[in-house]
């Protein structure tokens, strides 16, 4: 019993503090960044030969499968593109981890995980 309440005071905290290390909710997005080089097509120009004009940063998200969604982004939007795609891994790898914690927590049988839960029933 006590061994018990030991792990779970244990996930507890762990879980406390990745909740309270990620960042933004509001600040996600899913895709990925890919980098081009285009050819303008013509004969003359030096992206005939060499690497083609840019680069140009496009946000690719792919919506269902076949279908994708892509943005071309702003010097000044890449940054910000960049801390989202990165923020958004946060949040998913932070989920996994949070469900297997509380995969724990309930297969310990915690009587605080009730407790801990916000009543949302109006
Ligand atoms: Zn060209």
């Amino acid at each position: 019993m006590r061994k018990k309440g030991g792990q779970a005071r244990k996930l507890f905290e762990q879980r406390e503090i990745l909740a309270s290390g990620l960042p933004s909710f509001a600040e996600i997005v899913r895709g990925s960044l890919v980098t081009r080089y285009r050819r303008c097509g013509k004969p003359t120009c030096h992206c005939a030969k060499g690497r083609g004009h840019g680069p140009a940063h496009y946000l690719v998200v792919t919506l269902k499968p076949g279908k994708t969604e892509q943005i071309l982004l702003s010097e000044q939007m890449l940054p910000v593109a960049q801390q989202f795609l990165n923020n958004y891994k946060r949040w998913w790898a932070a989920l996994e981890k949070v469900s297997a914690m509380n995969r724990r927590l309930l297969r310990l049988r915690v009587p605080a995980l009730r407790e801990s839960r916000p009543t949302t029933s109006a």
